[in-house]
Parts: C-alpha cells; structure tokens; sequence
C-alpha cells in the first residue's frame, strides 16, 4: 500500500461507529464520527475537554467520571469553603477567595454540560462537553479502541485520555474503625462538615498539604461551633517533608496558634473503635487519644490500575504512568494531571499532585489529543494556604531532602494570601482558564541580602515572608515564595536558567522582598 492508502487505512479503522454491549442490556448504537473519550471527572479532564473544544468546537467529547457532581476544583475544599459564612457552602460549594470575591469550585454549571445518563445518548448532537456522571470505567482496551463502564457498555473512542487523579491513603486498620473518613471529594467535604458540629473532638492525621490545610480550617470552624482539633503526624512539624526545619518550626507555632493542639513526632501504632461511638488513637510512644472522629490526610496513591490493566507502562519508583513528551502512554492514548509519571525538560522525570499541573498537562493533552502535538514544557506551580494569613506559592523541587538557600524579610499587611489573590499577576490556578504563565518582571530592588551559603538563612524578622532555594548538586531546582505573591515567574526563570547556588545572590533582587 501506498503512504496515502496506509493512512486512509488507519483512520478508517479507528474511526469510532459503535456503542455495542456486552453480554445484556445496552444495546448497540452509532456514536457520532471521532468521540474523544477522557476517563475521570477532575480537573486535568475538564482542562482538556476545553482544550479540545477549542480547536474543535463541533468535536464529540465526552468526560466519564464517577463522582456524583460535575467537574470541580479541589483547593477550596481543604481552604475557603470552611471560611464561609454560608452555613450552606457545602452544598453550594460557593466560597469567597481570600479577597472578598465570590466564586464556586464548579469548574461550570451542570446545565452547560450536555448530561448523559444512557449511552444510547452519545450518538446526541451537541456542541457542549458531554458528561457521563457516576460510572466507573473498569476497562482499557488500547487495540479495540474502547473503554468498558462498570454497567457493562463499551464505548469506542478515536482518542482516550487517562485522568483518573489518586485515592487516599489508609491507615492499616482503617475499615475496622467506624468514625474514620479520608478527605478528597466534595462528597466527603459534605460529610465532614456534618460531622465538624456541636464541641466535636476531630484528629486529623497527617502533617502536609492536606492534613495541615484541614487543621487550619476545622480551627477555624472550631470558633462557632466548640470543636476541638487535634493534628497528629510523625515529621518534627508541619509541612516537614517540604520546609526546611526552623520553617517547619516556625509554621507549626502559628498552626498552634489558629488553634489546633499539633502533636508532631508522633507515628501511630494502631486506631480502634471505643465505647459510646468513640473512636481512639494509639502511638508508639504508648500515648493515646480519644476523640470523635479520625481524618486520615496521609497521602494518595495514583490510580493507575486500569492503564496498568491495558499494559501501558507504570514508573513503578513514582507509581505514575509513563508519558512522553506529548503526553502520550501510547498511540490514541493520552494521560495527565496527578496520575503521570512525566519527563520534565529541566528536572527530569516527575509525578506532580497539583492543581496548576493538572490545568496545564490536561490542557496541553487536549491540545494534542486535537492534533497539535507540542511537547509539554511548562513548569507548573503550587500554591497552598494556611488560613487567609500564611500562604506560599513554589515552583520546581521542592523537598526537605534537598539543600536550601533562604533569604526572609520583615512582612507587612501586604503580605498575606488574602492581599495576594487581589494582584491581577497573581497566578493561582484557581480557574482554568488562568493557564497562561505571566511574564511580567519584577523591578529590581538594590537591597541585597549577605552572601549565602548552603544552609544559610538570612533573617531580618522571624519568617515573616522569604524565599527558600532548593538545590542539587549546586544548582537552584526549587523555589519556595513564602507570604511572597506574583513571582512565579521570576521563580521559574531562576530554574531555566540554570541558576547556581553561587548566583543566588545576585537574583534575589528580583523578588523585591526586601522593597515596596
Ligand atoms: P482528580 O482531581 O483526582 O480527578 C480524577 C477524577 O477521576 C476523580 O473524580 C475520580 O473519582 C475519577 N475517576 C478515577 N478513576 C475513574 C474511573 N476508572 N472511572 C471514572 N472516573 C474515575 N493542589 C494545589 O496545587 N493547590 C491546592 O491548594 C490544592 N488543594 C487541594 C485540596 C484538596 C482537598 C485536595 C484533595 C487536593 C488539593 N490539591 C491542591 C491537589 C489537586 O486538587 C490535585 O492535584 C488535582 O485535583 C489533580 O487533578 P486530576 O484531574 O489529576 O485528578
Ligand atoms: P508510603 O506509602 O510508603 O508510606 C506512607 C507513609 O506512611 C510513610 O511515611 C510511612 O512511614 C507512614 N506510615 C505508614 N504507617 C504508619 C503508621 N502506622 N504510623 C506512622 N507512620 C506510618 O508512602 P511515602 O513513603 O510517604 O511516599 C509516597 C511517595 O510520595 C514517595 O514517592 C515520596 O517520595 C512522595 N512524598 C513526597 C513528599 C514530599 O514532600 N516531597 C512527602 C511525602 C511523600
Ligand atoms: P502529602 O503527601 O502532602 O502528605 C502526606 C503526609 O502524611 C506526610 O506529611 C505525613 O505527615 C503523613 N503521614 C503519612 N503516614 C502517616 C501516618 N501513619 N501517621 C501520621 N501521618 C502520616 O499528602 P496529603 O497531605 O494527604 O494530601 C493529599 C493529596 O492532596 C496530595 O496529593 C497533595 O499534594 C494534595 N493536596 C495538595 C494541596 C496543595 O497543593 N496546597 C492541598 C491539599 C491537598
């Protein structure tokens, strides 16, 4: 066959015509020409539905997830929402960022989704994004082109993309116990919001991003309503697989001081249930706890089954599944967000569990789902928040393993997450479509901070705001921006470039910590 017959082969072949069943039920109905099918109803898919749409606006795109809502983002769970004087914002899901702003973590209203409920649906006409809420897909098959629902339909795709994010972690005996909840859906933001009521004593277990955030905000809500918070966690404090140790030190005080009785070093040996719908906490230490409920934030594993299923490649060292440059595991078959396993230009391979990266990589998936096929190169950032007053925003590695370089100022009023969101350069990815990297530069500030060091820190007052440089084998690989905002930019230029340990000096002018 000639080149051009070849191609008209295999475009014929995968050109997507049939909805058939298995075994009973669904019966077997015409989709329209090239569904692009993207498995899971998180952020990296709802970027990429958009993505899609864009260069394609009449494409047949179709989102399966088996949540009960629509598309939403993540960070407000664990943040804002507990802020809300809407006792309802749980059901709403609307919450006012740090500034005052009203907002909803729905990505999009259910109503500009075109909702399918029966397959037999797909074939609709329709220029929305389509969404098959509350099924699971249980099956890949990469040669037939087709993914399998857990009530037994099969639906052919032209192009699948894999964002099936991660699932939390458990303790070892966790399903024995009765009043214990992990934290990640807004279903289970629902269920703990009915639980944070009336002098309740609640554990969070776990000191990152999760645990911590939680802590904060149920002390928050612990205000009105009487609770008792208390945070349990191995590290020496919070944020200890992240910060250098005096930030760790330094942040667990203002932890405390929000409210929550934070016992670091402290490993669990076992939980259990206890008389009167109680539950109790048992250390090594031989401490032990009693309390009302148990949130376990511990971490989450990837969900790669159904691609480890269909024999695409698993990076076993980082459980994430392997991607190309175009985010591709293999052909027709694409994957982002929380779940790949990614060669980063500058870092290296990676598997990243944050929001901006889930924007980016869906997005970019989408694109080249749609025919574009870039390379992805974007460093993505992170943010997280400690209540409306600590807040920190990183670009790159970011580990307490590393080596790190510090520079910290005296903060002011100004420097707070609640003033940042109202910087128009600010790049929280709080929507989707905030996705373009700002490139605005800073203005150089001619004071500069002693000649540093390894290890150094520099302090003109406590950890009011900072930076902390993250190094390996001599070079700049992560930047922590503390009560720093807008700067993210700056902060991955200090990554592209290369930037030495020796070099620090003379860039963090561009931060203008130190100025305004
Ligand atoms: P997910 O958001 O996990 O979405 C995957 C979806 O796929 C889920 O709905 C899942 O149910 C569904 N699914 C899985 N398997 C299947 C299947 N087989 N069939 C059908 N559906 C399936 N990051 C930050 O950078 N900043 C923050 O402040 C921040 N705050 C956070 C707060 C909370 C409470 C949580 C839980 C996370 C937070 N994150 C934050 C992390 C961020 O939300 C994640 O990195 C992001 O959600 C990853 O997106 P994803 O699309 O890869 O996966
Ligand atoms: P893991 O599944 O091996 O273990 C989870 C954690 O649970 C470990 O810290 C383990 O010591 C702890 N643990 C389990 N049972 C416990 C108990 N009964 N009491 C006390 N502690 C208990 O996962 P992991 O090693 O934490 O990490 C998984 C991945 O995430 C790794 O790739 C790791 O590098 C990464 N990670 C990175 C950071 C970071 O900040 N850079 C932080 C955490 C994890
Ligand atoms: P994490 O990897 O950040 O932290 C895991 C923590 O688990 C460790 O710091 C450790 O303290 C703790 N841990 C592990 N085993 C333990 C044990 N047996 N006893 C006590 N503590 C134990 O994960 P997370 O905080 O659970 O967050 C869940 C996911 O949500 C992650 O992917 C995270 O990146 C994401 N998230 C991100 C943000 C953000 O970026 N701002 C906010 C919330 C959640």
């Amino acid at each position: 066959t000639s080149p051009p017959e070849a191609k008209k082969k295999h475009a014929t072949e995968h050109v997507p015509q049939v909805v058939h069943s298995i075994e009973s039920a669904v019966a077997a109905v015409k989709a329209p020409a090239k569904p692009y099918v993207l498995v899971g109803s998180g952020t990296a898919s709802f970027s990429a539905a958009q993505a899609i749409k864009e260069q394609e606006p009449n494409a047949n795109v179709i989102i399966i997830g088996n949540e009960s809502v629509p598309p939403y983002m993540r960070p407000p769970l664990s943040k804002e929402l507990w802020f809300s004087e809407d006792a309802n914002a749980s059901q709403t899901l609307k919450f006012k960022d740090w500034q005052g702003n009203e907002r909803n973590a729905l990505y999009q209203d259910i109503s500009q989704y075109e909702i399918i409920t029966d397959v037999a649906d797909l074939n609709k006409e329709s220029t929305k994004i389509k969404l098959l809420l509350q099924k699971t897909v249980n099956k890949l098959d990469v040669e037939a082109h087709t993914v399998e629902l857990d009530d037994g339909s099969v639906i052919e795709y032209n192009k699948v993309l894999l964002a099936t994010g991660g699932s939390p972690k458990h303790l070892p005996n966790q399903s024995d116990v009765k009043n214990v909840t992990t934290f990640r859906t807004v279903d289970d933001l629902r269920k703990l919001d009915s639980i944070a009521k009336k002098n309740a004593h609640i554990v969070v277990v776990g000191g990152g991003f999760l645990g911590s955030e939680l802590a904060v905000a149920l002390a928050h809500r612990a205000k009105t309503e009487g609770l008792k918070i208390t945070q349990v966690f191995p590290e020496e404090g919070n944020m200890g697989n992240v910060f250098p140790t005096y930030l760790t030190k330094w942040t667990t005080g203002r932890v405390i001081d929000e409210g929550v009785d934070v016992k670091p070093k402290h490993s669990i040996k076992s939980i259990a249930n206890a008389e009167g719908d109680k539950v109790k906490v048992l250390f090594d230490n031989d401490e032990a706890l009693e309390a009302d409920h148990i949130v376990v934030a511990v971490g989450i594993e990837p969900r790669v089954e159904l691609a480890r299923a269909a024999g695409l490649e698993i990076d076993e060292q980082r459980a994430g599944v392997v991607v190309n440059a175009e985010l591709e595991s293999r052909r027709d078959v694409f994957a982002a967000g929380d779940m790949i396993s990614f060669h980063d230009i500058q870092l290296g391979r990676r598997r990243i569990e944050h929001h901006d990266h889930a924007v980016l990589s869906g997005r970019h998936a989408g694109e080249n789902m749609a025919g574009k096929n870039k390379p992805y190169k974007h460093q993505s950032m992170f943010w997280s928040d400690l209540g409306p007053k600590i807040g920190y925003e990183a670009v790159g590695l970011v580990d307490s393993q590393l080596s790190t370089v510090s520079v910290w100022a005296k903060a002011s009023e100004a420097d707070t997450p609640a003033a940042a969101v109202s910087q128009p350069e600010n790049l929280r990815g709080v929507d989707v479509q905030d996705i373009k990297p700002s490139s605005e530069t800073a203005a150089p500030s001619n004071k500069q901070p002693g000649n540093p060091a390894e290890g150094t820190v520099f302090s003109d007052e406590k950890f009011g705001k900072g930076l902390v440089f993250y190094t390996k084998n001599k070079k700049v690989v992560g930047v922590l921006l503390f009560n720093v905002f807008g700067k993210v930019q700056e902060a991955r230029d200090v990554i592209s470039n290369g930037t030495s340990v020796d070099q620090i000096e003379k860039i963090v002018s561009k931060f203008d910590i130190h100025g305004s």
